[in-house]
């Protein structure tokens, strides 16, 4: 089946000045992405703009989850887990091919912060939350049936475990399903366009609209729109700003951070949770395509969202947790294939104190100027929470619309795996040559970056971050963009750049 066709760049940029938009997002993270594409299936006129590229914000930085949030039980943040294990629900249906089952191993050791009874006692309240309508039941563990389920974990003090489901993703392509859809059903959306201002009726009228520069020919749009969302996650205090009139802050954010590390060494089957040895925060070791995924942290944070990075003493207390649970694995930081960080945009006021009890339950707010603002959430629950916004959005535009329909519809994206034919971009992972056609043609890919970091996961997945493949990718998008000998250096340079910037750690 053909899916719609996406306008291209110059078409949309120029609907981006000559539309009056009934709603204008601001941020493409999965917050905005899924809120354009509510409001875009509920018949409103929609634009989404995002200053880089879907998901180069915290939705490309996460654990890639889609789960209940069985730690957060112990914080007591049970309709969160509710909500979301609901949302998990939905997605296993709506999106398989983004979105599949994982199931989870939970050791227990002598003297674990959790001990057997109590994690026996959560499982069962994490399958009631879930109305038993999970992926599988929990089951117990004797210490023989932990070994078993994942036989590289450390024999000992192990007394015994549990298993149980969660779901996995892709969370760039998450995004970007919602923004494709959107797309297709008539929002008009743009990335590498960044809102610099955002504009009023008269002096000190509401906002009705922003000024949109292209970062890629840097021109500046005008963009009026009756209903503004500030969806931009960390970014929210920044664009918040912009309306003029002071505030306190809107997010409090938290910097989580990621390593990936050899598969082989680890020797984990599928999910690992673990207990860290420092200070029995429970963490992750998680199967990423050729290599297991350790996270999170959760630590306060300055740092800019646009230049967070992992430091040296993350990178350690994630490798300690993870020598501990695997002892055979051995792992230094030579070892480390690639470390990331991101920033959790917590709703500010119920970040005091302890980052890793803070609650990820979301706030939508209205300011005096009349821009909605979304602060905090999950990955997990962005559909409820668009759908949420939308209802507002809907409220005061004033019209009568479709209903919500997003807990039914498909989402789309489906990739064809991998045939025999197929010339791949690295002969252990399943990126082929036409991923990158298709990531321009049909992806909004714009950028060698936006191809390697967030179309595909080669970035993440390879010891270089993908520099090798740096200068084949831009050859071959350049016959696509039409880009001069400069044009495909300018990418490439700019690709080292981020990979720098994101993928470095800092000493
Ligand atoms: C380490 C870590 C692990 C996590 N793990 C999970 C998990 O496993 N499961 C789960 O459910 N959740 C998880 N989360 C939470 C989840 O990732 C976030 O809640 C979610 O991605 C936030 O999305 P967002 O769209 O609100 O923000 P973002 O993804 O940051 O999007 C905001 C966007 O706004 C854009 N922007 C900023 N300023 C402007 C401007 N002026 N004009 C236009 N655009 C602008 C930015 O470029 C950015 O792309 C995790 C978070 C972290 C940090």
């Amino acid at each position: 089946m053909s899916s719609p066709l996406i306008p291209r760049r110059a078409q949309r940029l120029s609907e981006l000045g000559d539309r009056r938009f009934d709603l204008l997002v601001i941020g493409g993270g999965i917050t905005g992405a899924g809120t354009a594409r509510d409001a875009a299936r509920r018949g409103l006129a929609v634009a989404l703009v995002e200053r880089e590229d879907f998901a180069a914000g915290t939705s490309s930085r996460s654990s890639r989850l889609i789960h209940g949030g069985v730690r957060y039980l112990e914080h007591g943040y049970l309709r969160l887990v509710f909500e979301a294990s609901r949302e998990r629900r939905l997605l296993l249906k709506l999106a398989p091919h983004l979105v599949r089952p994982l199931r989870f191993t939970w050791p227990v050791y002598e003297g674990a912060r959790v001990p057997r009874w109590q994690l026996a006692a959560a499982l069962t309240l994490y399958d009631a939350l879930a109305l038993f309508r999970n992926v599988g039941r929990h089951h117990l563990l004797e210490r023989s049936g932990v070994l078993e389920a994942e036989s590289a974990l450390s024999p000992d003090g192990l007394r015994g475990g549990a298993s149980y489901w969660d779901a996995a993703t892709d969370d760039s392509r998450l995004t970007l399903a919602n923004a494709i859809d959107a797309a297709q059903g008539s929002a008009t959306v743009v990335n590498h366009a960044e809102v610099v201002a955002l504009t009023r009726a008269g002096t000190n009228g509401r906002v009705d609209g922003a000024l949109v520069r292209d970062q890629l020919s840097g021109a500046e749009i005008r963009v009026q729109a009756r209903v503004v969302l500030n969806a931009t996650g960390p970014w929210t205090d920044e664009v918040g700003r912009m309306e003029g009139t002071p505030t306190g802050p809107a997010v409090g954010g938290t910097k989580g951070v990621h390593i990936a590390v050899p598969a082989a060494r680890v020797g984990n089957r599928a999910a690992v949770t673990m207990l860290s040895p420092d200070d029995g925060r429970v963490m992750f070791a998680l199967p990423g395509a050729t290599h297991t995924i350790i996270g999170t942290t959760d630590t306060a944070t300055q740092e800019h969202p646009y230049q967070v990075r992992a430091a040296g003493s993350d990178v350690r207390y994630l490798l300690a947790a993870c020598n501990r649970f695997f002892p055979a694995a051995r792992l230094t930081e030579d070892d480390v294939v690639c470390a990331w960080a991101g920033v959790r945009p917590l709703v500010a006021r119920t970040n005091r104190g302890d980052p890793s009890a803070a609650s990820r339950e979301h706030a939508i707010q209205t300011t005096a100027a009349g821009v909605i603002t979304i602060t905090g959430g999950k990955l997990t629950t962005y559909r409820a929470m668009a759908e949420q916004c939308v209802d507002l959005v809907v409220h005061r535009v004033g019209r009568s619309v479709r209903t919500c329909d997003t807990h039914q519809a498909p989402l789309p994206g489906e990739r064809a795996a991998a045939s025999a034919q197929d010339v791949l971009l690295d002969h252990t992972l399943p990126w082929r040559l036409q991923d990158i056609d298709q990531a321009v043609q049909h992806e909004f890919a714009e950028t060698v970056s936006d191809v390697l970091i967030r179309r595909t996961t080669l970035a993440f997945d390879r010891k270089d971050q993908g520099r090798a493949l740096a200068p084949f990718v831009a050859a071959r998008m350049a016959t696509t963009l039409r880009w001069t000998d400069a044009g495909i250096r300018i990418s490439i340079d700019e690709f080292y750049r981020d990979v720098q910037r994101i993928f470095s750690v800092a000493p």
